[in-house]
């Protein structure tokens, strides 16, 4: 069998909500952006986090959500929710896996400790995350769940956070997640959210990868190369 490869612009991403960030995040008193990111791969449509979702009053109270379906998301880059085959969520936390039911019966790739933590009180919104025809794929460090698509353990922002790389015929594209948070931290000209030990040896990690594109779960912009 002939795959069609992959090409750079085959990795797309999708804006899936803006919020602010209360005193308790990290990046308080921002207006954020929530990226999720799909792949057109010859084996269907991959997604990595699918954002916020909805009815949720306490999110709805401290985060005022700006909240896309990601149906829209997909359409709007001539995708089809329903031509995806896999998922995997970067963490659970209710910004990177809040639409998660809209894939009932699809594999979803998360790191067995993520899915562990997120059990705990507190951690994420629960019902967004387990869902009658939740299909979770638990994940110990590495994994290609799907052809030309890794996923890489990548420590820090929360002890089970997973980045992908996706290799394209222009080089490997890295969907870092929240294991940097934005182009200024990638580039070191802000210093990390993160700053614990974990977070800078991820970090170190992904830039050893040879990127030639990286995406951010919270920053609009993109790196495109040095
Ligand atoms: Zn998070």
């Amino acid at each position: 069998m002939v795959v069609s490869p992959i090409g750079i612009e085959d990795v797309i991403p999708l804006h899936l909500a803006d919020c602010t960030f209360p005193a308790s995040h990290p990046l308080v008193g921002q207006r954020g952006t929530v990226h999720g990111f799909a792949v057109r791969h010859p084996a269907g449509v991959f997604v990595f986090d699918t954002g916020i979702g909805t009815g949720n009053a306490w999110v709805d109270a401290n985060f005022r959500p700006k909240v896309r379906a990601i149906d829209d998301a997909l359409r709007e880059v001539g995708l089809r929710a329903d031509d995806v085959t896999a998922v995997a969520n970067s963490h659970l936390h209710f910004d990177h896996a809040g639409q998660n039911a809209r894939f009932g019966n699809v594999p979803i790739y998360v790191q067995r400790i993520e899915r562990a933590a997120a059990r705990a009180d507190g951690y994420t919104i629960s019902e967004w995350i387990e869902f009658a025809g939740a299909r979770y794929e638990p994940i110990d460090g590495d994994a290609e769940p799907v052809a030309g698509i890794q996923l890489l353990a990548t420590p820090g922002h929360t002890r089970g956070h997973q980045s992908a790389v996706i290799a394209t015929t222009d080089g490997p594209v890295v969907l870092a997640g929240q294991a940097v948070y934005s182009v200024a931290e990638w580039r070191g000209e802000a210093d990390p959210a993160d700053q614990s030990p974990k977070s800078a040896a991820s970090a170190k990690r992904l830039r050893g990868l040879g990127a030639r594109r990286v995406f951010f779960g919270h920053d609009a912009s993109r790196w495109d190369g040095a």
